[in-house]
């Protein structure tokens, strides 16, 4: 028989216990299900330093077992469990776990986040926290005064480049294409930025260090005649070029933007189905970092509690 809840949690990231701790202690005895990466993205992290209330910084492992043991305080029930199916083309919503348990929910709280795109080398797990990143924001402070490369050729490249160009000694920006794909107000910016080199034309094809990266090897004008072999000297590497939403099973109910974020009503995290809310990087395109993914987490158990006590249940 299915299992009737009034509020479910889909996710265990930053935005998930937090709408956790929240809902909890609203009294909607919410059941929040993990998924395959229990603490979501902050556990593949060593260090967070922007967290508010770490003065002294926290490592990302620590800093989830945090909130989810502020969660379990209150009583909210975290389960081990993957989100396979969805239904809601009426409440109350149905979703499956693990293809065979069906929840039925009142109010359901997507917050399974969003997956960095790498480009596929072996080097980027073997330096992955030391040296390769995927988030400028996050790991930008350690690079002052060093150098840096950034992959990608979009706005978010860009963007990455510029902010980490006022930190960094020098950075590379490693474009695929002989152009770039970012808007011109984007490109103009990183033009102007003389601390910033494009290298147009060149793929990656290798990263190289003894404790961390040292370099990356690169290729120009990669299968054409003229190929050339290009070393760079470089401190950290960072990749730029997309995420992708954890979306796919609520695509057919909800609407999404053309790279698959879940489209909210503007300032709320209310999708177009009444009692559904998403929160955290699964809907954010522009922020992405823990803090936000938290806030966003607080206003979707809010607007379960506000939603449930509207129509009764
Ligand atoms: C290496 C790294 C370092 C970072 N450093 C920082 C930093 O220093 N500061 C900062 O603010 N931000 C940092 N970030 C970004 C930050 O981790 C994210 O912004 C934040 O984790 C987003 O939180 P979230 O709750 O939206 O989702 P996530 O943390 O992505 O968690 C998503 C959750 O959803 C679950 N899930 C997915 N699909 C399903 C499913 N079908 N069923 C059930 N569960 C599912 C996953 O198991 C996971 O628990 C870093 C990210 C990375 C990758």
């Amino acid at each position: 028989m299915n299992e009737k809840v009034r509020c479910l949690i889909i996710g265990s990231g930053p935005a998930g216990y937090t709408a956790a701790i929240y809902a909890s202690r609203a009294n909607l005895s919410p059941v929040l299900y993990e998924g395959i990466q229990p603490g979501g993205q902050l556990t593949t992290t060593t260090e967070v330093e922007n967290f508010p209330g770490y003065p002294e910084g926290i490592t990302g492992p620590e800093l989830m077992e945090d909130l989810k043991q502020q969660a379990l305080r209150f009583g909210a029930d975290i389960r081990f469990g993957i989100a396979t199916e969805t239904d809601l083309s009426a409440a109350p919503y149905k979703v499956t776990i693990d293809g065979e348990k069906v929840i039925e929910t009142e109010a359901l709280i997507i917050a399974t986040g969003a997956t960095a795109k790498y480009l596929g080398i072996p080097d980027e797990q073997k330096y992955a926290g030391m040296g390769v990143s995927a988030c400028a924001t996050c790991d930008g402070f350690f690079y002052r005064k060093k150098v840096v490369a950034v992959v990608g050729g979009g706005d978010t490249a860009c963007e990455e480049a510029v902010y980490l160009a006022g930190l960094a000694k020098q950075v590379y920006l490693i474009v695929r294409k002989p152009f770039l794909r970012a808007s011109k107000v984007m490109q103009e910016r990183v033009f102007n930025t003389p601390n910033i080199m494009v290298l147009f034309e060149h793929n990656t094809i290798g990263l190289f260090g003894e404790n961390g990266v040292e370099g990356a090897h690169l290729v120009k004008r990669m299968g054409e005649a003229d190929e050339e072999k290009v070393d760079i000297a470089i401190d950290g590497f960072f990749l730029a070029i997309g995420h992708k939403p954890n979306s796919d099973i609520f695509k057919p109910w909800i609407d999404t933007d053309e790279v698959g974020y879940i489209k909210t009503v503007p300032g709320t995290p209310r999708t177009k189905v009444p009692g559904v809310f998403a929160a955290g990087d699964v809907a954010d395109p522009h922020y992405r970092q823990a803090i936000t993914a938290a806030g966003t987490g607080c206003q979707a158990a809010i607007e379960a509690e506000r939603y449930l006590s509207e129509i009764g249940k």
